[in-house]
């Protein structure tokens, strides 16, 4: 049966090593980002212990208010993983061997020269009626179960490295084939502006927008805003999500938008660079080789990242960049005119075409009565000249935040600065 795809969707996550801290919902979360990527609303995540009671009466009560339940854990070989049966059970199915499953499973061992035990057997047991997903990963199959009413519960093994592959390569693809919708998702990145202002100086058409959608979720250092379309085809949501976007070109929010569906500030920075052909190094302080490492992360960098210095004490500023030790006993290490020189010092000494540099003060300790923690200089040299930024970062951020945010500022100003939309020497919190 089609239906006009799925409306609610709850997660349900089996094992008694969650409930006791002892691992992380890690599926969670990442179900529900790539059901939020399909336009299909979670309305619930909850996690149970192995125990077929409290399990069967989970799941009734997700039947009685969700259509689509996507389950993790509990398909393995052991007598505590119970999921197929007790869902079988409320479905009120009996379980039959699935030939196909046994063969897989029975290769998988011999392949790998192991010696398959009688309880793998239970793995390849099905709830009758059951859509099964081979699965590449391991020796459990995922499945799903779909009732009378058209409510379906999917079943995936618990191992992430298992259920990440399964579910985007064959269980995304049956909930498509179910859906005569198809959804799709773009997302704007913004730097420099929060949640609250974004909401307040979008116009409500935008906001209130019932297809597609456009939602703002916060990430650190950045907003994104979710466009979501619904149509007939991809083609026809894409249109509606491409025109959306169009609109935002139109508000003040656009000169913030470093990206539009881009992994990172950092991986936006290397692709505008390699696009100009242009070159980048570094000088970092306060961030300790944060920027670079943060750059050297995304593959094929090094057609753009010359290289750069960690220069923590004063002295290196000095003999590495070439900042005069005048100047920084004159305006203090963390200082706009420190910022400046360490950048063009770096732009020299490495010889590139683009270079960043950051000064402040991370904390908890330090800091000063003008430049308190939290206090970050990012300035940029390209060959249109230098700019600098003071971020003004509330000293009751912990230390690894101040870097990560200061880190993501000086990849956005970068942007901004290339592309002509840097507000030279802004002061921003
Ligand atoms: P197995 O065949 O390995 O027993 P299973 O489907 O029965 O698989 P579980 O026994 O529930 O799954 O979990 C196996 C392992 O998978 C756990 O020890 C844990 O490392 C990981 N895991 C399970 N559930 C989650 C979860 N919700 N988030 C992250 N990791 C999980
Ligand atoms: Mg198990």
């Amino acid at each position: 049966m089609k239906n006009n795809c799925f409306e609610r969707a709850e997660i349900l996550c089996v094992g008694t090593e969650l409930l006791i801290g002892d691992i992380v919902n890690t599926n969670a979360a990442y179900l529900s980002r790539r059901l939020a990527a399909m336009g299909v609303g979670v309305y619930r995540q909850a996690v149970v212990g192995d125990n077929p009671a409290r399990l069967a009466e989970d799941v009734r009560a997700a039947l009685s208010r969700a259509d689509l339940i996507i389950m993790s854990g509990g398909l393995g070989p052991t007598y505590d993983d119970l999921t197929k049966e007790t869902v079988a059970s409320v479905f009120g199915r009996t379980m039959e061997m699935h030939e196909p499953s046994l063969a897989r499973i029975t290769q998988y061992f011999e392949a790998r020269g192991r010696v398959m035990t009688e309880n793998n057997k239970k793995q390849a047991m099905m709830p009758v009626g059951a859509t099964v997903f081979d699965n590449d990963y391991g020796t459990a199959p995922a499945l799903a179960l779909e009732n009378e009413k058209g409510q379906v519960v999917v079943m995936l093994p618990g191992p992430p490295r298992e259920l990440e592959p399964l579910f985007r390569e064959r269980v995304e693809p049956y909930l498509h084939t179910r859906c005569e919708a198809v959804m799709f998702s773009r997302n704007v990145h913004i730097i420099g502006m929060g949640e609250s202002m974004i909401d307040a100086i979008l116009p409500h058409d935008i906001l209130e927008s019932e297809n597609p959608t456009v939602a703002p979720y916060c990430a650190t250092g950045e907003v994104r805003l979710r466009v979501t379309a619904r149509a007939a085809s991809i083609s026809e949501a894409t249109a509606l999500c491409d025109a959306m976007v169009e609109k935002l070109k139109q508000t003040p929010v656009w000169p913030f938008v470093y990206g539009i569906d881009v992994p990172s500030p950092e991986a936006a920075l290397v692709a505008e660079l390699a696009a100009r052909s242009m070159t980048l190094s570094v000088a970092e302080s306060c961030t300790g080789g944060l920027i670079a490492k943060r750059l050297t992360d995304i593959p094929g960098c090094s057609d753009v990242v010359a290289g750069g210095a960690v220069t923590y004490q004063t002295r290196e500023k000095t003999a590495v960049l070439g900042v005069p030790a005048d100047l920084i006993a004159r305006e203090g290490v963390v200082s706009e005119a420190v910022a400046r020189a360490m950048a063009e010092g770096a732009r020299k000494r490495f010889d590139t075409d683009v270079s960043i540099a950051t000064t402040g003060y991370a904390g908890p300790g330090g800091g000063t009565e003008k430049e308190p923690v939290g206090t970050v200089y990012v300035a940029v040299s390209a060959p249109q000249g230098t700019i600098c930024t003071r971020y003004a970062m509330s000293s009751k951020r912990d230390r690894a935040y101040i870097r990560e945010l200061a880190a993501t500022y000086a990849f956005s100003d970068a942007l901004g600065f290339l592309r002509g939309v840097a507000d030279e020497g802004a002061e921003k919190s």
